[in-house]
């Protein structure tokens, strides 16, 4: 996909007179601020940024770069600051995942059947953060409608993972995964559903943090599966995903699942001695890569060094998540995507006659063969004959697994494993679908029960890739695990 061109004149139109014009790149929201206060202007880093989204143009990371909005509201940022009455991430560039909609801007869930199709209103998330004086730099390529773990699934070509370019970045957020592990914006939005923010921060060596289900606003958001998920941010610093969430989280009326709850502030301080749980399965399973494992091994060893108590877990039902997972979220995407018919929303076949014809092939034309996989296994797991067995007794397994994970967080503050099972793989290298739906072995846990769970990377591998570990927590005690990250790993 072509990136828009850049539009100087945008930029020396609406940036205030006393804007000089250094061009920075910075890392980190704390980088950008320095940058800032040493003369710096956002509409300057903001050129940058769209020059790097240009200049790392073959990543694909970005569908598209929003120069003219992203540059007006870096001029009005700039504007605010110069009268003191900048928000709380002025300075701070972010990319938003093609799955979040954004007033007068185009959003396709990187499929062709949304192709062309421009956000009639703003999700509440991006409501927040440009409240809050971030600048949204552009959208990121995903797997279509979310649905992947390597983001070879886009309609718009696979995503390149910045580190090594013959890997993948992960999925589905391997767009914004790449875009912060690039270095092009600071932090990103992505939505995770089963993994897909935490496993590709394992893949690109960055943070993912997706938080309790219900902390965030799905308003505006493209459904996948809505009772898994969850918005949440990518970024290098825990101090930045903590920026992030905190402008984003709370209550939204627009979006009835959301709690009332009121959010916890995200201080960072030392969350002093903690219960940690580790699974055992984490070290143990078939198919882990032994550096992994060992580097588990030794986070386990300093914790318990540095005095807290840390002891194995069984992780409940491990065999049954992955299965129970792909039931109930196939379930609700068929459900989702229904909408997508050629005449309610999406692309309309030209060949098509009569209204039959019309859903037929419309959609056959629209969806990718990922998401045809899944609308057939989710209609087949709701039919009248299957439901009981299948989606009936998938609910019953979500169940057991979420109540057993609350169990853990009655002895445990925090359930430490590891994010994947090895380091990013090759583009092409796993083509069965079975296979890549293993990828989510240690991740859709947390999505099945809820509970907020973030990726650090911690390791790398003799290979040369990175690669985290997870640390999950209980619903709503985001603030408490933000801390742990800072101060245990
Ligand atoms: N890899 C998982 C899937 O394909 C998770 C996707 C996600 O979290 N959006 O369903």
């Amino acid at each position: 996909m072509a990136l828009p061109r850049r539009r100087k004149k945008a930029s020396s139109a609406l940036a205030p007179p006393s804007a000089p014009s250094i061009v920075t790149t910075s890392k980190t929201l704390s980088e950008a601020r320095d940058v800032l206060a040493r003369n710096g202007s956002i509409v300057s880093s903001t050129e940058a940024a769209i020059a790097s989204a240009e200049a790392n143009k073959d990543l694909n990371a970005f569908l598209e770069v929003f120069s003219t909005s992203a540059l007006e509201q870096a001029a009005r940022v700039d504007a605010k600051r110069a009268t003191g009455d900048a928000g709380p991430l002025a300075g701070l560039i972010l990319s938003i995942k093609d799955n979040i909609c954004y007033k007068d801007h185009k959003v396709g869930a990187s499929s062709r059947i949304l192709e062309g199709f421009t956000s009639l209103y703003s999700a509440t998330v991006v409501e927040r953060l440009l409240a809050a004086d971030a600048v949204i730099l552009g959208r990121t390529n995903c797997d279509e409608f979310a649905m992947g773990s390597s983001n070879e699934n886009s309609a718009y070509g696979k995503v390149l993972n910045p580190v090594d370019k013959r890997m993948v970045p992960g999925g589905s957020s391997g767009g914004a995964a790449s875009s912060v592990a690039a270095g092009i914006v600071h932090a990103a939005l992505g939505s995770d559903t089963g993994g897909s923010i935490r496993q590709p921060a394992s893949f690109t060596g960055t943070i993912g943090f997706k938080p309790t289900y219900g902390r965030v606003s799905r308003y505006g958001l493209i459904a996948f599966a809505s009772s898994f998920d969850q918005i949440g941010p990518f970024a290098h610093t825990v101090e930045d995903i903590a920026a992030v969430y905190e402008a984003m989280a709370g209550n939204d009326p627009r979006d009835s699942t959301t709690s009332r709850k009121p959010v916890e502030r995200v201080t960072l301080a030392h969350p002093g001695k903690l219960r940690i749980g580790y699974f055992r399965e984490g070290l143990e399973r078939a198919g882990m890569d032994p550096e992994v494992v060992a580097h588990l091994q030794a986070h386990i060893d300093r914790l318990k060094a540095d005095g807290h108590v840390v002891e194995p877990i069984d992780v409940p039902l491990l065999d049954h998540q992955v299965p129970t997972y792909y039931i109930l979220a196939t379930a609700e995407a068929s459900s989702n995507l229904a909408r997508f018919d050629g005449i309610h929303f999406g692309h309309r076949s030209k060949a098509a006659n009569g209204v039959e014809e019309t859903y037929r092939l419309s959609r056959s034309e629209g969806f990718g063969p990922e998401v045809k996989r899944r609308i057939l296994l989710g209609t087949f797991v709701l039919s009248a004959g299957y439901y009981d067995a299948y989606y009936g007794q998938a609910q019953r397994v979500r169940r057991i697994i979420r109540n057993k994970t609350l169990e853990a967080f009655e002895k445990y503050d925090m359930v430490l494993g590891p994010t994947c099972p090895t380091t990013a793989f090759a583009h092409g290298a796993i083509t069965d679908p079975v296979a890549m739906y293993l990828q989510d072995i240690f991740t859709v846990q947390a999505n099945l029960a809820g509970t907020p769970a973030i990726s650090l990377p911690t390791g790398i591998h003799t290979n040369g890739l990175p690669f985290g570990v997870q640390l999950m927590a209980k619903p709503f005690d985001e603030a408490r695990l933000l801390a742990a990250v800072k101060h245990l790993f």
